[in-house]
């Protein structure tokens, strides 16, 4: 049996919707959460575990602590602003459950492995950029010299494993939406611009760009962009929709969904296809009349056909608008000679621009 495992997006504090998988981590003027997608890769590939999202499940910290006295391994997915608190939460589970062990994750400590690691002396390990088989491996029982991505401190020298390669076979991870209908109530997520209750995954990893502003391709997904099968995806879709009838939209929340017009006219075909009466939503209506210039108006149009009619919809407009790389003259968009995209919300609840920070 692998280590009883508990992965964290650890309880935030007021007003503040960050943490894992966050796209916009910010003070918020409505309680608003995304999915915690990172974390339920690894944690659908390990019998026992159990991803715990905190804030919007209105977990306490109080909470969390004893919760954690029941597993032997935490994965903590930190953020820069929640840094501080998630060192004291780290103390307060490892006092109450001294064996457990705690592996630090996402976007902060890969940027920041050492800092971090001196910061923090409850953190036994970090795990840098993709960290879905580095947290099995661990959980499994290999040594820590032994992973690649990891870092850790050995007699207070710091040791820093080579980086693990970019997973390449998507189709190989768990579906996250199996792990949300075991650990997640659907219904506490909410995203203004989006039907509630919504679902989001990712059809893709990865972004050639890299916009100064943006967080995730930087830190975390990294430049080369990887793809799921249309048919994994089409699969998943298909499941997903079976295990909630009551979503009103599935959210494809890639860094960039449709770089390669081969592919997203193929998945919409599938998706359109298939039995599974979607329908495109409003968002991605919108981006075909404001797309960005590489973006293939073909794919937009299979994707927006009239044959998608339903109550069930399907967004993918946030992430075409982030179609732009090979447009982007220079790493800072001031000096862009290409205007920067922008949505033309129509919601009645003002929403963040491509300017942003994610
Ligand atoms: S194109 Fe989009 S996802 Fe890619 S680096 Fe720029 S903002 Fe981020």
């Amino acid at each position: 049996m692998p280590l009883k495992t508990l992965f964290l997006n650890p309880p935030s504090f007021e007003n503040f919707d960050g943490g894992a998988g966050s796209r916009w981590p910010a003070t918020r003027e409505i309680e608003s959460y995304w999915y915690p997608v990172w974390l339920a890769y690894p944690a659908g590939m390990l019998e026992g575990a159990r991803l715990l999202d905190a804030p919007p499940h209105h977990v306490s910290g109080a909470e969390t602590i004893e919760i954690a006295k029941e597993y032997e391994f935490l994965v903590l997915f930190t953020s820069t602003p929640g840094f501080p608190g998630d060192i004291l939460l780290s103390r307060a589970i490892k006092q109450a459950n001294p064996k457990i062990k705690i592996a630090f994750v996402g976007p902060h400590v890969s940027v920041l492995p050492e800092k971090s690691l001196r910061d923090c002396p409850e953190i036994d390990f970090i795990c840098r950029k993709e960290f879905d088989y580095a947290i099995v491996d661990y959980a499994k029982g290999k040594p820590l010299a032994d992973i690649p991505g990891v870092s850790f401190l050995k007699d207070g020298t710091v040791v820093h494993n080579p980086d693990a390669p970019q997973i390449q076979d998507l189709d190989a991870l768990p579906h996250v939406t199996e792990v949300y209908k075991r650990d997640l109530d659907v219904t506490k997520y909410n995203v203004p611009f989006l039907l509630n209750p919504y679902v989001s995954l990712y059809t893709t990893r990865g972004c050639p760009a890299q916009c100064t502003f943006c967080l995730w391709p930087q830190t975390l997904s990294g430049h080369p962009w990887r793809k799921r099968s249309s048919d994994d995806v089409a699969a998943e879709m298909a499941k997903a929709k079976q295990l909630w009838p009551e979503v009103k939209e599935f959210f494809f929340d890639d860094d960039t969904f449709n770089i390669q017009k081969a592919r997203t006219i193929e998945l919409c075909t599938k998706l359109k296809s298939s039995a599974m009466n979607l329908a495109t939503s409003r968002f991605l209506k919108i981006s075909r009349k404001a797309r960005p210039s590489n973006a293939p108006a073909s794919s937009l149009k299979t994707a927006t056909s009239s044959a998608w009619s339903s109550t069930a919809t399907s967004s993918w407009a946030c992430r075409a608008r982030r179609t732009r790389p090979s447009t982007i003259p220079s790493r800072s968009p001031r000096n862009s000679t290409s205007k920067p995209f922008r949505f033309r919300w129509r919601m009645p609840i003002p929403a963040p621009s491509c300017t942003t920070m994610r």
